[in-house]
């Protein structure tokens, strides 16, 4: 539609005009001003040598001086009239000279001798909107609101006073056409602020609305009101011409480090060009805001374009959500299983269930390819309930050839739970499948949990009522809030693949992965590490208490055929027999460098060692083995005394051939009575060491018992008639008592001074 235009006489009569009035044609789905009379330029404050600006002013920003807090609702008036027809009625504030006026503004339509629509509105000045007018503006505003309460719904956004997002897409619409009619290439822009969270966060929400109305304004300027739309939050998008963008956005870029008082954000702005692809603005308004997400990680302010890349990954995108069904339905998507180790035995205790997508066109998809917009899209759960299934099927075959079978962890995903009720269709798959809920473990990764912690905490407490352990996935790769692990009771945390990748080139990381182990261990969770790729991460995880290690140093996830094969050459990792589970989980949660040489301690024992020499033995019938043990340990005890290396197994009779008989007796005493037992031994060359046992477990299938040894301290010879340890003042007592105990007063527990036959010396 063409813009109308007064001859010269007429649009003479009408600017002079000492009424307030104004005459707008409504053309493209937005508002166009014809004609000013002087009674409006003069009425808002203007002069009239201005009028040609107060022209522009109108068409690009008309509600420029209007109160804020009613731009939306009278903006939305105006398009209903102009859309609806009817008569247009409506009060509000104007800032005219400073102060806040009260206008109301009156219309209706007319018809030209051509049949062309125009809207003729006239203006009123009710006054000051001073204290005494207030409440008489607010009782007229009431009214108003309640005749006109559709505008809630409105076309303009109440805030800002731009367009909505629909009415936005009409505009954008319409004058794409024009665009493309006219030669012109369009432009769509999607602009967010970046960190407006933390921003609302320290200044406070009114803070952050007066930064979102100040870049409004900002776009106003440089686009004019009906270019721009608000989309939610500190977003807003933009429909432009193509030509003398980026000129527009190096003065904007220049303008937003201002507003605001200079209290404000870096911006990032997205730019899809119509010359691409050609589509609809909305498409256009999407693709604009991918580019924008580009810049998430920017600094500062930046802009950058929708590209080739962006489009391809959208098709890919589009060909993942196209062919999902197709995929599970012709078996393109396998379950691949990575084993998981008990760190006490080196048994798959456990394994992973991982997705692959292995494509007849696209070929091999990890899942990096396809769960991020799986997820994204929310038809994540058809993949992890088909994942739930398959695992199913495995165990049950596996059951059937009668090989062990370990609980499987099967990945789920935060729009699981939106989608459907994740929980109730497991428990229902297990359960007709016939398969013990302890079979399947859920694991959750920590970005899940987000801010809803007390949702996922019930969650979490709907699969323990029904059976299942939940694993807390990736912890450490998001906040790592310790808030999380108290709040929502996780069997298990998997710690992040980032700690252990670090653990060689950086000293910290290690002592970052220990402390989260001694947390885990104290708040009584297990601990898996994933990512383990080499011998001395491993070494050093079982040290630490790590309960379980997953990663490619035992096997990269494997096909189930494959699996099944392994079975048949012999080369699988063995299993261990869940009824062990329980007796290697308290063997592996003893962390070896629990006790760290305080102050304190002993010079002596400083110069040897700064942890405390730890290992744990296990007891058999007739033969020991030494299963875990720290550096200290192995650096020092096995120096000082002829034991046996880690991992090897001795018989008794050996080792009581040999001085170290007394040792094997007490500890035989530990192993079957379970008391404490402090003893002192003598090294090789002479000095003394003064050693705790402790009964850690008991295996309920061979009845093998696990120990504890820890060295307390070491002395000379002759500095020992002097020390008043506890073993000497025993080795006293023991000539005139046959048994001693050592009990602590406050909890009764206590510890038994062994008689030592061989060399007169309590054990
Ligand atoms: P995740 O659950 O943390 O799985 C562990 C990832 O680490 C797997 O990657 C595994 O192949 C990899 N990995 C294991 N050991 C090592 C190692 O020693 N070195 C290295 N470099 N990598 C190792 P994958 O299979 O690519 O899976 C990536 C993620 O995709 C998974 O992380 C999980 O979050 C998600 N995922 C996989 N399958 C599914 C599924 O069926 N459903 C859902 N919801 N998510 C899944
Ligand atoms: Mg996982
Ligand atoms: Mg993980």
């Amino acid at each position: 539609m063409e813009k109308y235009s007064y001859d010269e006489k007429q649009r003479q009569i009408i600017e002079h005009s000492c009424i307030p009035l104004a005459i707008y044609q409504f053309i493209n789905h937005r508002v166009v001003t014809i004609a000013l009379s002087d009674g409006f330029i003069e009425l808002f404050g203007f002069q009239h040598e201005d009028r040609p600006d107060v022209y522009a002013l109108m068409d690009n920003d008309m509600y420029r001086d209007a109160h804020p807090d009613d731009v939306g609702r009278i903006s939305d008036a105006g398009v209903r009239f102009a859309t609806e027809g009817g008569e247009y009625n409506a009060s509000y504030r104007s800032l005219i000279g400073g102060d806040y006026h009260i206008i109301r503004a009156q219309g209706k339509h007319i018809y030209t001798d051509n049949g062309v629509r125009l809207a003729v509105i006239w203006y009123a000045d009710e006054g000051l909107y001073d204290e005494v007018r207030e409440a008489a503006y607010d009782r007229q505003l009431a009214e108003d609101i309640i005749k006109s309460n559709r505008f809630l719904k409105g076309s303009y956004d109440p805030m800002t006073g731009l367009p909505g997002v629909n009415y936005f897409f009409e505009l954008g619409d319409a004058a794409f056409r024009q665009m493309l009619e006219e030669g012109e290439q369009p432009a769509v822009l999607f602009f967010d602020f970046n960190g407006m969270k933390g921003f609302n966060e320290r200044f406070g929400f009114s803070e952050g609305d007066k930064l979102i109305l100040a870049m409004s304004r900002v776009l106003i300027r440089h686009f004019s009101t009906e270019n721009c739309c608000r989309f939610g939050g500190d977003r807003f998008a933009v429909y432009t011409k193509k030509a003398g963008l980026e000129e527009t956005l190096a003065h904007l870029l220049t303008d937003v480090k201002e507003i605001n008082n200079g209290n404000n954000l870096p911006v990032r702005i997205g730019i899809y060009l119509h010359q691409m692809e050609a589509v609809g603005i909305g498409v256009a308004c999407d693709r604009a805001k991918m580019a924008c997400d580009t810049l998430r990680d920017s600094g500062q302010s930046a802009y950058s374009y929708f590209n080739e890349k962006l489009l391809q990954s959208i098709q890919h995108r589009q060909y993942i959500l196209d062919n999902l069904d197709r995929a599970i339905r012709e078996g393109w998507i396998q379950v691949y299983y990575q084993p998981i180790v008990r760190a006490a035995n080196g048994r798959v205790c456990d394994e992973e269930a991982l997705a692959r997508w292995i494509d007849p066109v696209k070929g091999f998809l990890s899942p990096g390819d396809f769960i991020p917009v799986l997820e994204e899209s929310g038809m994540i759960y058809k993949l992890d309930l088909y994942m739930t299934d398959q695992v199913l099927v495995k165990m049950k075959k596996q059951e059937e050839q009668g090989l062990y079978v370990v609980p499987t962890s099967i990945n789920i995903s935060r729009s699981d739970f939106e989608h459907c009720d994740v929980v109730e269709e497991i428990r229902r798959r297990v359960d007709d499948a016939g398969i013990g809920r302890d079979m399947i473990t859920v694991e959750i990764t920590e970005s899940v949990i987000g801010d809803d912690i007390s949702y996922i905490q019930r969650q979490v407490e709907r699969f323990h009522e029904l059976g299942f352990k939940v694993w807390m996935d990736d912890y450490g790769s998001g906040y790592s809030s310790p808030d999380i692990l108290q709040s929502i009771p996780f069997d298990t945390i998997k710690l992040d693949m980032q700690f252990i990748r670090q653990y060689e080139k950086n000293k910290t990381s290690g002592i970052i992965i220990s402390g989260l182990i001694k947390m885990a261990i104290g708040l009584g969770i297990d601990t898996v590490v994933e990512g383990v790729e080499t011998e001395e991460q491993a070494e050093f995880l079982k040290e630490v208490g790590c309960t379980k290690l997953q990663g490619y140093l035992y096997c990269k996830p494997i096909p189930v055929d494959q699996i099944f094969k392994r079975y048949e050459d012999g080369t699988q990792i063995g299993f261990e027999n869940p009824a062990e589970s329980e007796y290697y989980s308290s063997i592996g949660k003893v962390s070896l460098y629990d006790l760290s040489l305080s102050s304190n301690d002993e010079e002596v024992l400083k110069d040897y060692f700064d942890t405390l020499p730890m290992a744990i033995v296990e007891l058999g019938e007739d033969e020991l083995s030494f299963i875990r043990g720290n550096r200290s340990y192995r650096s020092f005890i096995q120096s000082h005394f002829a034991i046996p290396g880690l991992g090897m197994r001795t018989k008794f009779e050996e080792l009581k051939k040999g001085s170290q008989a007394p040792l094997l007796q007490a500890a035989i005493q530990c192993a079957q009575d379970g008391r404490q037992i402090l003893t002192d031994r003598k090294t090789r060359d002479g000095r003394i060491i003064h050693l705790l046992i402790r009964r850690i477990a008991i295996n309920p299938v061979n009845n093998t018992r696990a120990l504890v040894v820890i060295v307390l301290g070491i002395s000379d010879e002759e500095t020992l008639d002097r020390s008043l340890t506890y073993a000497s003042v025993a080795q006293a007592l023991s000539v005139d008592y046959l048994d001693l105990y050592y009990v602590n007063l406050e909890d009764e527990s206590y510890i038994e001074y062994l008689p030592d036959a061989d060399n007169g010396a309590m054990a």
